[in-house]
Parts: C-alpha cells; sequence; structure tokens
C-alpha cells in the first residue's frame, strides 16, 4: 500500500523539490493541468514589471535594439536546452498554429513532384485543419492514418501510408490526449526512407521529455512555449527548421522580419539566412521575454530529471488510482487510456470514464484543476517541474472520494464551452 507517507518521503528526497519555490504556487489548490497553462515563474513577474515600467514605459522606441533579436536569442536557449538542436535552427514567433502552416507550406513546395501529406487522425485538431486547408488550397492530399487513440499511431500503419508520392509527415511527438509518446528517430528513419519529410509537433513534448532533434534526424517542428515551458496565456511558439534544410525553404507569409537588411525597406523581398526567413512580423516582446524566463528555470532544473520525476508522477498517480480500486470500467471505475509503461508516453495521463465532464467538475469543486478532453477523458498533467508527489496522493485520494459518493451525479452532463 502507498500511503500519504511515502508520497511524502517521496518529495522529501526529491532532487528537484526546490524548484517549486521558483513559481507562484496557490497551496489551496492541486493543479494538474500544467500541460495545458503553465505556471507562472517567479521571476517573470519582476522581468516583466521591469520591461512595462522601464522598458516600453519609460525607453519606449529607444529599447527596440535591445528587443530585435529576442527572437533568435530564445530560440537558440530552447534549442540548445530542451530540443537538442543547434543555435541558429530555432525561432520564436506566432503562434503554433501558423508556425505549422508555414513550415507545411514550405515542405509542399520544396518537393513539387510530391502531393500528399499524412498526418494521424487523433493528431491535435488545429494541425489537422491547418493540413486539410493547406492541401485544399494547393490541389495537395491529405492522407489521414487511423490510430488507437490510446496508444498513439504505430509504426507499421504510418509505413502503410508512406509512398513516393508523400512530401510530408505531421505527428506530435506526445499526442495531447493520450500522452503516447513516439519514438522520434525510428519514425525519422521510415518517412526519410520513402524520400519524404517529417513534421513535428513538439507541444506536449517539449519541457517534459528529453528530445534530440539532431541526432534523430528531424527536418523540422513546432511547438507551444504556454505549456510545460511557462511562457505564459498566447505566448510566441516556436520553430525548428533543421539547417541543412534551411536554404532550400521558403517562408509563405513574406513579412519584412524575415527579409535581408530589413531596415534598408527594399521593393523585393529577399529571405534573411538561415531560420531567421521564417518570421514574419513584429514579435510579441513582452511574451518572449516570459518564455525566456520559464525557458531558464528548465534548463536550471534539467531535462533528464524533470523526465525521471514526470514519469515517477504519472506511475504514481496510476498505480494509486488502481490501489483505490478505481481502475475498473466495469464496476463503475476507469480505463486507462494512456500507454500504462511511463517510458512511453509524455507527462500526463488520460482516464476514460462516460462521466468524465462531471467527475472533472466534482474534482474541481474540492481544489483539484485537472482537464476534459472528447470523448469522455479525464486528462491529468502533474508538470514535474513544481508537481510534489503528495499533490497526487491528495488528489487522487479526492478522487476517491468524489467516486465512492458519486458527488458527480449533481454536476450538469453538459459540457461546457471551453474544456
Ligand atoms: C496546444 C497545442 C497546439 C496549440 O496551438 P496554438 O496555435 O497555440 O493554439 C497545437 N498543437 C498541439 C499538438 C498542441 O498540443
Amino acid at each position: 500500500v502507498i500511503t500519504r507517507a511515502d508520497a511524502l518521503a517521496l518529495d522529501a528526497a526529491d532532487p528537484l523539490a526546490p524548484r517549486r519555490a521558483h513559481y507562484v504556487v496557490d497551496d489551496s489548490v492541486i493543479y494538474l493541468d500544467g500541460n495545458s497553462l503553465g505556471r507562472l515563474p517567479r521571476a517573470t513577474v519582476g522581468v516583466l514589471r521591469e520591461a512595462v515600467e522601464q522598458q516600453w514605459g519609460q525607453a519606449l522606441v529607444r529599447a527596440w535594439p535591445g528587443w530585435i533579436d529576442l527572437p533568435s536569442r530564445v530560440g537558440d536557449l530552447i534549442a540548445v536546452n530542451l530540443l537538442g538542436a543547434r543555435p541558429a535552427e530555432v525561432v520564436l514567433c506566432d503562434s503554433t498554429t501558423v508556425n505549422l502552416y508555414k513550415l507545411a507550406h514550405a515542405a509542399l513546395h520544396a518537393q513539387p513532384g510530391r502531393r500528399v501529406i499524412v498526418v494521424a487522425e487523433d493528431e491535435f485538431p488545429t494541425d489537422r485543419y491547418v493540413l486539410a486547408g493547406l492541401a485544399a488550397s494547393c490541389g495537395a492530399e491529405l492522407r489521414v492514418v487511423g490510430c488507437d487513440p490510446d496508444d498513439g499511431p504505430a509504426l507499421e500503419a504510418l509505413e502503410a501510408a508512406l509512398d513516393q508520392d508523400v512530401a510530408l509527415v505531421c505527428l506530435s511527438l506526445v499526442g495531447y490526449r493520450s500522452g503516447a509518446l513516439l519514438d522520434l528517430p525510428a519514425v525519422t528513419r521510415l518517412v526519410h526512407a520513402a524520400g519524404a519529410l517529417v513534421l513535428w509537433d513538439l507541444s506536449h513534448a517539449a519541457g517534459a521529455v528529453p528530445i534530440d532533434l539532431q541526432d534523430g534526424g528531424a527536418d523540422l517542428a513546432v511547438g507551444c512555449t504556454y505549456k510545460y515551458l511557462n511562457g505564459g496565456p498566447g505566448s510566441p511558439a516556436f520553430l525548428y527548421v533543421r539547417r541543412e534544410l534551411q536554404e532550400r525553404l521558403g517562408n509563405p507569409i513574406q513579412g519584412w522580419f524575415g527579409q535581408y537588411d530589413q531596415f534598408a525597406m527594399g521593393l523585393a523581398h529577399v529571405p534573411r539566412a538561415g531560420v531567421a526567413r521564417f518570421l514574419t512580423g513584429t514579435p510579441s516582446v513582452l511574451g518572449t521575454l516570459a518564455v525566456e524566463q520559464g525557458v531558464r528555470g528548465l534548463a536550471e532544473a534539467g531535462l533528464p530529471a524533470l523526465r525521471a520525476k514526470g514519469m515517477a508522477l504519472t506511475a504514481l498517480l496510476v498505480d494509486l488510482v488502481e490501489q483505490a480500486g478505481l481502475l475498473d470500467p466495469d464496476a463503475g471505475g476507469f480505463a486507462l487510456a494512456s500507454p500504462r509503461d511511463p517510458a512511453r508516453r509524455g507527462s500526463h495521463v488520460c482516464l476514460q470514464h462516460p462521466q468524465a465532464w462531471q467527475i472533472c467538475q466534482a474534482l474541481l469543486e474540492r481544489g483539484v484543476v485537472a482537464d476534459f478532453r472528447v470523448p469522455v477523458r479525464l486528462r491529468l498533467g502533474p508538470a514535474p517541474a513544481y508537481t510534489r508527489h503528495v499533490e497526487v496522493w491528495d488528489a487522487v485520494d479526492r478522487l476517491r472520494e468524489v467516486m465512492a459518493a458519486r458527488s458527480y451525479d449533481a454536476h450538469p452532463s453538459a459540457v461546457g464551452a471551453v474544456t
């Protein structure tokens, strides 16, 4: 039996335990949604205050020389510390959605003989919508690969979808719902063997699992910074283009921030050298400064330690749900809707139950923040940078109480507008 004292002992021995003090934390709430919106780092409060009061408030336009290189400076920080990429392969700009469009468009147009984009059936909706729109507007075909919603796309299914017509394969390294973690080098080898390029969406992976884009042979990647990277709501996304591909690919949105000699205001668009050609317009300065602080915090913690703790927390969560007798769908409990092996998933897990929405609301009422994903899944993300083992223990204990008393029945079954 895993007791609350056991969870406290795990916290006492946890090398990352002191990291929690680096975040703004309200101890009255157990926050298990760091994979959706990461906590606010304390350092960010001071940095943003200074940027607003001194830089914006006093220096105004004179602050631009210090701001103009932020997309590349913070891009390099992410590349080296979180993505296993080289400097000058990553920039921060726009949203993940827009960056996905830019890179997918570039990959398609760099290979005129190939007209197919491959995507997994349960890929994050914005990715599927963007790729469907891109395919429709370019006379290309979107080939959708079926997959198990809880286990992620299988290598064999991906392989079967590949042929000499495929230009691009777009996949999430960690599934947004199941948390299923793909084998980046293996998938990349498969895609390259078919002569296509691979575009990784790292939104639920960056900051949670070690990533090695360079050694793994990855071509392209995008990802969010407001999840595990703690950049704040709507903070700019990152994009990665492998150095060897940069001069072959073009940005479909030819903005002035991607322009060579930007302030010469030339008539014709001449792309900048390197990954900076994928910038578009004026960067979000405050958002980028916030991302810098978020990434520094993760770099201090170190990805191997974050990964080890992420696996320990999700494994503890699943073990406790099982110990409470709740991992039994036939007895009114849950089915695990994620891979059981912690090495095969990111830092979040999903539990399936027909009344998952109501259970999520009942947990919220008891001070546990999780979220709901269609269809009928309760998603729990104990972010390793600041979540304690005892919080996982307490959260599962409250879940046990909610299930025993069926207090969730009192909540409306109609799903809210934002989940
Ligand atoms: C969160 C997430 C996004 C979000 O994209 P935005 O443009 O920031 O809204 C995209 N893809 C994946 C896989 C995500 O998890």
